[in-house]
């Protein structure tokens, strides 16, 4: 047992971005001395991440005090999402949220991100430094007692803490440094998504979310009508299609748009504003919550194919549950093993469930093409039956557990293949009539 440290702050957060933020803001609301720690300066883009968030998400955002005017600046609001497969097309409303919201945002992460890192820093116990790299940690014993780190060209400096805590994304220091164990690795069937930001892309849709699946149902495009006019344009697929293989990200990225010349003629007049971005084999997987001293939140904690649009989502809802948990273990109510065994639980609640049905539809639109599985009249009264709309969103936005659609979708394909059946016998009927 090492002796007790004299600490300066409550928590150090590792990384400013949606999960070190928001967590940031949480802890410090219940009068935490927080120092919050991120390497990029901000606003910028994060390494990676396409950017829809739903009501769920913003519902969560009100609480810590996050100004959707200032998050969500200039940015349309989206009321559908219009999926374009192969053999269908479906139109899947954004259901109202308890809070009243019936909509998404595509929202420009760079200034959805600094948004958050500024509600964070506005509060006079949270201490925020940017261009500030985090490069190891301190220990007493088994403990985590602090961080070491420099600015740019800086010296080290070093702070200590209760605790550490790794927001820093999928390839984290804390985690790394902790040897924290990784659980639930799903590595078979992944995706690899690239995207860029674009100005006067031809609109689809007036505030849609448009998906399109392309090559068989091996990859497929999201086109989302972000901030300031911008066009948020991705390439998502499975990853042995999605692969540049040496080939420049940019040129690959735009010959995959090119391969569908629907999506392609909304080009003519568009202007590519940002490079592409992308990442390969994209990770499913959970690690160990925590340890003595220190914590993992956001993706550090639990990161997934972007497929279900939820990483956002989930970044909040991790630091929730661990804001929570350290609260009671500040108040003694719990021992730093019960408060990190509740946050697991409590984390693993809320993000299980999606986690695990998000592996079988990745399967099911990237892998196993469900193009030829059932005629393509069938999939086109199915992806447009409201019963199965109106499930699509109530799960999207987290009304409710995903298990539900795996339990209720059968039952309502079955009605709505039948109901079609129908409406086509009365009109070929009909159409045979004389009169
Ligand atoms: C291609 C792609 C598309 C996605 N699309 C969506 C989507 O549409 N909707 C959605 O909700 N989610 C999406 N996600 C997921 C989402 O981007 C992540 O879940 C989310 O960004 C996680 O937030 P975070 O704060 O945990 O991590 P990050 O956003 O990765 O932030 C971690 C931060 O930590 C900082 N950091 C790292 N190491 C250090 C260090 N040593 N010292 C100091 N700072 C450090 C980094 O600079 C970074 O800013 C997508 C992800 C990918 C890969």
């Amino acid at each position: 047992m090492g002796t007790m440290t004299q600490t300066a702050y409550d928590a150090i957060i590792v990384g400013g971005r949606v999960a070190g933020s928001a967590l940031a803001a949480r802890l410090g609301l219940y009068g935490w001395r927080v120092l919050l720690l991120e390497r990029d300066t901000l606003p910028s883009l994060p390494a990676v991440s396409s950017p829809i968030i739903y009501a769920s998400t913003m519902h969560m955002l009100d609480e810590i005090g996050a100004d959707e005017a200032v998050y969500a600046r200039n940015t349309p609001k989206l009321r559908y999402l219009v999926n374009e497969a192969l053999t269908y097309t479906s139109y899947v409303p954004i259901p109202r949220y308890a809070n009243g919201r019936d909509y998404a945002y595509a929202i420009d992460r760079a200034r959805f991100d600094a948004a958050l890192w500024d509600n964070a820093v506005r509060l006079p116990n949270v201490t925020g430094k940017q261009g500030f790299s985090v490069t190891d940690l301190l220990w007493d014993g088994e403990r985590v007692v602090g961080i070491t780190g420099k600015t740019k060209g800086g010296a080290a400096e070093t702070f200590t803490a209760d605790v550490v805590i790794g927001a820093d994304g999928r390839f984290g220091v804390v985690a790394r440094k902790t040897g924290a164990q990784e659980r639930d690795v799903h590595a078979t069937y992944t995706t690899s998504i690239y995207y860029a930001y674009w100005r006067d892309v031809t609109p689809l849709d007036v505030g849609a979310c448009a998906a399109a699946y392309e090559g068989d149902g091996r990859f497929g495009y999201l086109v989302m009508d972000s901030a300031d006019g911008q066009v948020a344009v991705a390439i998502e697929g499975r990853s042995d299609e999605v692969d540049p293989a040496g080939e420049d990200t940019e040129t690959f990225y735009l010959a995959m748009l090119q391969r569908s010349p629907k999506l392609w003629a909304r080009f003519a007049d568009a202007e590519r504003i940002t490079s592409v971005r992308g990442m390969r084999d994209i990770g499913n997987l959970y690690r160990q919550a925590g340890g003595a001293g220190w914590a993992l939140v956001g993706d550090a904690y639990h990161q997934k194919d972007p497929l279900d649009g939820q990483g956002i989502f989930d970044a909040v809802v991790t630091g929730k549950a661990l804001a929570q948990a350290l609260r009671q273990w500040k108040r003694g109510d719990l021992t730093w093993e019960e408060a990190l065994a509740a946050y697991d639980e409590t984390a693993r609640v809320k993000t299980y469930p999606m986690f695990k049905t998000l592996q079988s539809r990745i399967r099911t639109n990237f892998y196993d093409s469900l193009a030829g599985q059932l005629p393509g009249q069938w999939q086109q009264w199915i992806a447009e039956d409201p019963r199965m709309t109106d499930l699509v969103g109530k799960m999207l936005t987290r009304q409710i557990p995903p298990d539900m659609v795996t339990v209720l979708a059968p039952g309502i394909m079955m009605r709505a293949i039948a109901r079609g059946s129908l409406r086509e016998a009365g009109k070929r009927l009909r159409d045979k009539l004389p009169f």
